[in-house]
């Protein structure tokens, strides 16, 4: 069975851990695990580049409204030391035989390990996608396996099938009545198909 995962975003891409990311780490304005840290004076944290784009058109604290524009939103140690702590697992697909990566990371290391990881470099190949040839229109045309003699008769050699023109129908219709004759002809003198049709018919 797969493991289970919690998953939050970071600096625009997808982090996954084992436990659930509290929801104190993440930025109110970005919804992601805080980057860099800010804590403004009414004790709300925010990204450095969230807070600062933030306050360039603000003055007031989008979480309770304090004016936090008179003092500059400082650093936090702590709040990085946990950031730089939560545990992380790797972002790669699991491989073919259903096996995934174990390795445990941060933050501070995934980027890293992206580059070495073979679960990242080498992910599983997704099964071929059937592409109709160049030039054939899916559905417009059936294949020619499954083509009637009557379709191939009136295919032209420019690949479009036409209408069988009057005298063509004439002549299929007349083509009925022979088949007809030769089953009527069978049928009254009981005889086999074979000498029928090496008879020629006077149409
Ligand atoms: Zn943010
Ligand atoms: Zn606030
Ligand atoms: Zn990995």
């Amino acid at each position: 069975m797969a493991p289970e995962y919690y998953s939050a975003t970071y600096q625009g891409e997808t982090i996954r851990s084992r436990y659930p990311i509290g929801k104190g780490l993440l930025c109110p304005i970005c919804r992601s695990l805080l980057a860099s840290p800010r804590i403004a004076v009414c004790g709300h944290a925010f990204c450095s580049s969230c807070v600062n784009k933030w306050l360039t058109s603000n003055t007031q604290c989008p979480m309770c409204d304090s004016d936090i524009s008179n003092a500059k939103p400082t650093k936090s140690k702590l709040l990085s030391e946990i950031i730089s702590s939560t545990e992380l697992v790797c972002a790669g697909p699991p491989a073919a035989d259903g096996s995934s990566c174990t390795a445990l990371l941060t933050v501070d290391t995934k980027d890293a390990h992206a580059e070495t990881c073979p679960y990242i470099l080498n992910p599983p190949t997704p099964p071929p996608v059937r592409l109709a040839p160049a030039g054939i229109r899916m559905g417009s045309k059936k294949s020619p396996t499954t083509q009637t003699k009557k379709q191939r008769e009136t295919k032209s050699s420019d690949g479009k099938v036409q209408q069988p023109s009057a005298a063509e129908q004439a002549l299929e219709a007349s083509r009925k009545i022979t088949r007809r004759r030769i089953e009527e002809m069978k049928r009254s003198q009981n005889i086999p198909v074979s000498n029928v049709l090496g008879i020629k018919l006077d149409m």
